[in-house]
Formats: structure tokens, sequence, C-alpha cells
């Protein structure tokens, strides 16, 4: 049983598309037929409320498996509506745990510890907080590689330079095999030149790092979650749906070991 490939879909911003290329990239995966698991490191718990749980009435969250050290798969959320998803839910009470971890041994690394051994998923991905704080941590520490949405926005760039700098620490100090999945552009509008502006600086300066895919700005991609289900269900042809399901394609063709 090989292990599953762990990704951090990381950027301390918010509202840059982090939970939803989550939510969407992980059903594109499951579609394909791949076994996904989702991780909310989020207290916002909005990857979790946004596929239909609500973590209001848990009983068992993410906290308990970083801060409380419980087995990881002992909480986990076979979602029978979206098949081969599975989630590791977060309530609010996780926002404790970025201080709480402070005062913890091993405090960077228990996220790694708990996903040790799980093995019977093809991609973990993990949803990570708008912040560069210990929850983050664990996250780029657990992983294989970050994937960084970016809005197509003027500011978008800016923040880059931190992460790209919180994860040469990272590297440096915990997870010297953390790679750069990839960055993949998000809330496009074809209808404005910096949107376009912003794709062709991203290209200019990562090259190929910058995934083919862009994610467009769609109504329907922001309505999903509040039906709980992901966009390849609750529009299925529409353009969200295509977008994440070729990001999905491209994904799984990077991570190819026969990939040309
Ligand atoms: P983050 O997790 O980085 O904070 P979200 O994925 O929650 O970002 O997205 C922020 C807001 O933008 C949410 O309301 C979400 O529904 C909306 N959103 C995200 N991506 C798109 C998109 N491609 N088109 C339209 N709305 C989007
Ligand atoms: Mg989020």
């Amino acid at each position: 049983m090989s292990s599953p490939r762990i990704i951090a879909i990381s950027n301390q911003k918010g509202g840059v598309g982090k939970t939803t290329t989550a939510i969407n990239l992980g059903a594109a995966l499951s579609e394909r037929g791949l076994r996904v698991l989702l991780i909310d490191c989020d207290p916002q718990a909005n990857a979790t409320s946004g596929l239909g749980v609500n973590s209001k009435a848990l009983e068992a969250s993410i906290y308990d498996v970083v801060v409380l050290g419980r087995p990881l798969l002992e909480i986990a959320i076979a979602l029978e509506h979206v098949p081969g998803m599975t989630l590791i839910p977060s309530t609010v009470g996780l926002a404790g745990a970025e201080l709480e971890l402070a005062e913890l041994p091993l405090r960077e690394s228990r996220l790694r510890l708990a996903l040790d051994g799980v093995a019977d998923f093809d991609y973990v991905l993990l949803d990570t907080p708008p912040s560069l704080g210990l929850l983050t941590v664990n996250c780029l520490v657990a992983a294989d590689a970050m994937l960084i949405p970016l809005q197509c926005e003027y500011y978008a760039l800016e923040g880059l330079t931190l992460l790209t700098h919180t994860q040469s620490l990272v590297r440096q100090a915990l997870n010297p095999s953390l790679r750069l999945e990839g960055i993949v552009l998000t809330l496009f509008d074809p209808r404005t030149v910096l949107s376009s502006q912003v794709v062709a600086e991203v290209r200019r300066q990562f090259g190929d790092q910058a995934y083919e895919t862009v994610v467009p700005r769609s109504v329907r991609l922001s309505e999903a979650p509040s039906h709980g289900i992901p966009i390849t269900q609750y529009d299925p042809t529409g353009r969200g749906a295509v977008a994440y399901r070729a990001l999905a394609e491209e994904l799984v063709t990077r991570n190819s070991p026969v990939a040309a």
C-alpha cells in the first residue's frame, strides 16, 4: 500500500479560494475514482460546513487529533454524498489550538505524526487557516507539497514572498522535502484587464510552477457550499466544475511518476 500524497492548500491571505479549492479539487479527484482525505485545519470550519457537515453538532474534530493526540481516523467522516471523499472536520474550538499547541511537545509536528501510517488514500488535502501560525506550520510540516491559490487581483503577489519565506524556514528546520506543488490562479474575471495581467505576471515569475488551469470567478462556485455539496454536483457542467476537473487532471498528471 503506497502512502498518500499530502498537499497543503496554503496562502496566509483569506478569501483567495483555499477552501473552495480544497472542496472542489477534492471532489474532482474523487470523481476520478481516487480516494481523498480532506482535513479541515481552519477554525472557521468552512470546508466542513461547505461539505454539508454541521460543525456545531460535532463531538470531535481535528482539535482532538492535534491537541489531544486522538487517532485521526477515529474521527473521520465518510461523506456518503461525495463517494470517495472522507472529511476530518473542524470546529470553532480549533481556534484555541493555536495557543495550546505552543505549550505542547513536538508542537510543529503533531499533524504529521497523526498522519503517519494513514495509507488508504491517494490524496490528503489540508485546508489551512489564513495565518502563518502553528496550525499552518503543522500543515506545512505534514505536507509533501503546497498548492497556493492566488486570487487574480492587484495585491495577489505581495503576500507570496512571505509565504515562500515561511516555506523555506519550514524546509530548513522541519520538513526538508516540502515542495511547491504549484500556484493556482483563482477568481479570474475575463472581463477585467487586471485579471489577465495578474495571470501573465504570475506566469512570467513562476513559469510552469503556475498551473495552466485558471479557476474563473463563478457565482455557482460561491453558492455550492450553502447547499453542502461540491461544484461537481451543484453545477456539474458549469465553468467552475470544468475548471476544478481540469485542475484535478493537471495535479494527477504532475504527480504521476510516468509523466513525460
Ligand atoms: P479562503 O479559504 O482562501 O479564505 P474561500 O475559498 O473561502 O477562500 O473563498 C472566499 C470567498 O470567495 C467565498 O465566499 C467563496 O465562496 C468565494 N469564491 C471562492 N472562489 C470563487 C470563485 N472561483 N468564484 C466565485 N466565488 C468564489
Ligand atoms: Mg478557507
